[in-house]
């Protein structure tokens, strides 16, 4: 058969509310051209994440019904530490409310002034972490890794020869750990193959450098390792899983993404000292050690979703899903990261706007325009989620604009991305209309969330008038 199939049967479902183009254009308006400040009902198919938004299965629900909300030795934790340390082979496991959690509480014990953190690419909430504890972070992107319109197999891998190189520059004695996320989400959910994290454990042995995961995507990440990698095709995905996490002294996870969870986090580890400094301060930050700021509920949901998201039949849809959306974008001449990634179509929003420029946000331009035109959410990660200032306020840009539409999990059917791909090819045939923003207002660390912009040719005066004009003036 050449049709892969949800390999699901939908039991309950939630309404889609749907607005007009002409009410999204107020509703931008008034969420100061950032979709983080629209509301959800607002919004007809939400791919702003893949976090959180995965639909659940009966299975999860029903283990929520059996969650034990015991303060201490709940037996939802102790099902959840099973899972954790059976998937990771990791026998210290410490539960969290989500991934950024579990980075904080290792950061804030390894980082510090001085030191120097290397990675495929560091996720915003990991870099901003690593940065809020005085160290600094180091992407060191494989070279096809930053050829958005290249296809290769494994984009997501490190740069080995720069690694060594940084090592040397540093001295190993100030980098306390090097971080490979898979997939490697900033970088368009590509691949790590297993051959690069072998070579990477290699260089942290020789280094006494300890190796964690980021972990968020470790089961497609897989997949693409059976897909893709020699000697992998016959291994079962649980297997690879297996062999991929022990090569790391540790790992830090989002529960959100591949344990088809709403909530929830952990990190895991082999060396009792670090397990220990950690607890103390999840004890003081989120919570006591079986339950680490989750419901006991929470944990059960994670504890079955961990086993579920290894499903070969699940991973080939999921994969495949990503992959479809990304060949429609392709046949219509739209600039995407190539081949699909993971999770998400990444679209080259440079080479889609290439008359706008980098210090006027062409991807949350195109973000805007997606919204507008067909009420899709998606989110910028370029200048605004990573670009930093000069001496002289000039902005140091992102290496890339991209635009994500992250694809929930079990959420869409193929209805949905077809009318996802209908809306991002009619925004392509009108991007030369497209405007450039400018940033009104941003928060120190992580502005994308909360930011406030305005269109380029409303700057100053203009935009009272305009204000006026769209009924709008009472904003503030
Ligand atoms: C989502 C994510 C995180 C942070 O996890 P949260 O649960 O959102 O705090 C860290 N790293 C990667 C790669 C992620 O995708």
């Amino acid at each position: 058969m050449k049709t892969i199939i949800e390999p699901f049967r939908i039991k309950s479902v939630e309404p889609i509310y749907f607005t007009s183009k002409e009410e999204r254009k107020i509703i931008l308006e008034k969420a100061f051209y950032n979709p983080f400040r629209i509301h959800a009902n607002d919004v007809l198919i939400d791919l702003l994440t893949d976090s959180g938004t995965s639909a659940m299965s009966s299975h999860q629900w029903a283990g929520i019904m059996q969650g034990d909300e015991s303060y201490a030795g709940s037996s939802s934790f102790f099902r959840f530490e099973e899972a954790v340390k059976k998937i990771t082979g990791m026998p210290l496991v410490i539960p969290t409310h989500q991934g950024r959690a579990a980075e904080k509480i290792i950061f804030s014990i390894l980082g510090g002034k001085g030191k120097y953190f290397c990675s495929n690419t560091l996720f915003d909430t990991t870099r901003a972490n690593i940065e809020f504890s005085g160290a600094e972070g180091i992407d060191l992107i494989c070279k096809e890794g930053r050829q958005a319109g290249v296809p290769a197999p494994f984009k997501g891998n490190i740069d080995v020869a720069a690694l060594i190189k940084v090592i040397k520059e540093k001295g190993a004695k100030n980098i306390p750990m090097v971080i490979i996320t898979v997939t490697n989400n900033s970088g368009g959910g590509q691949p790590v193959s297993m051959q690069n994290i072998k070579a990477v454990r290699k260089v942290c042995t020789e280094n006494k450098i300890p190796l964690f995961i980021d972990a968020c995507r470790f089961a497609e990440n897989a997949y693409f390792i059976k897909l893709r990698e020699k000697g992998y095709a016959h291994t079962p995905v649980p297997e690879i899983v297996n062999e991929l996490f022990s090569y790391a002294d540790g790992c830090t996870m989002s529960a959100k993404k591949d344990a088809f969870a709403n909530i929830g986090g952990f990190l895991a580890m082999r060396d009792l000292d670090l397990a220990t400094q950690c607890r103390n301060l999840l004890i003081m930050t989120e919570g006591f050690t079986t339950y680490g700021g989750l419901a006991g509920r929470d944990l059960e949901a994670i504890a079955i979703g961990l086993y579920e998201v290894m499903d070969e039949h699940y991973l080939q849809y999921r994969i495949r899903s990503i992959e479809y959306l990304t060949n429609k974008a392709i046949a219509a001449g739209v600039p995407v990261i190539q081949p699909a990634g993971g999770h998400a179509v990444y679209i080259d929003a440079k080479a889609f706007l290439p008359h706008i420029p980098v210090d006027q946000y062409p991807g949350q331009a195109l973000v805007c325009a997606l919204y507008e035109q067909g009420g899709i959410r998606s989110v910028e990660i370029g200048s605004l989620m990573f670009g930093k200032y000069d001496a002289r306020k000039k902005l140091i840009p992102a290496a890339m604009e991209l635009v994500r539409l992250a694809i929930p999990r079990r959420v869409y059917t193929q209805s949905h991305i077809d009318y996802v791909a209908e809306v991002m090819i009619e925004v392509f045939n009108k991007r030369n209309e497209l405007k450039g923003l400018t940033i009104l207002e941003e928060a120190p660390t992580l502005r994308h969330f909360t930011a406030k912009l305005q269109p380029i040719s409303m700057k100053g005066k203009t935009i009272k008038n305009f204000r006026k004009k769209s009924g709008l003036n009472t904003l503030k």
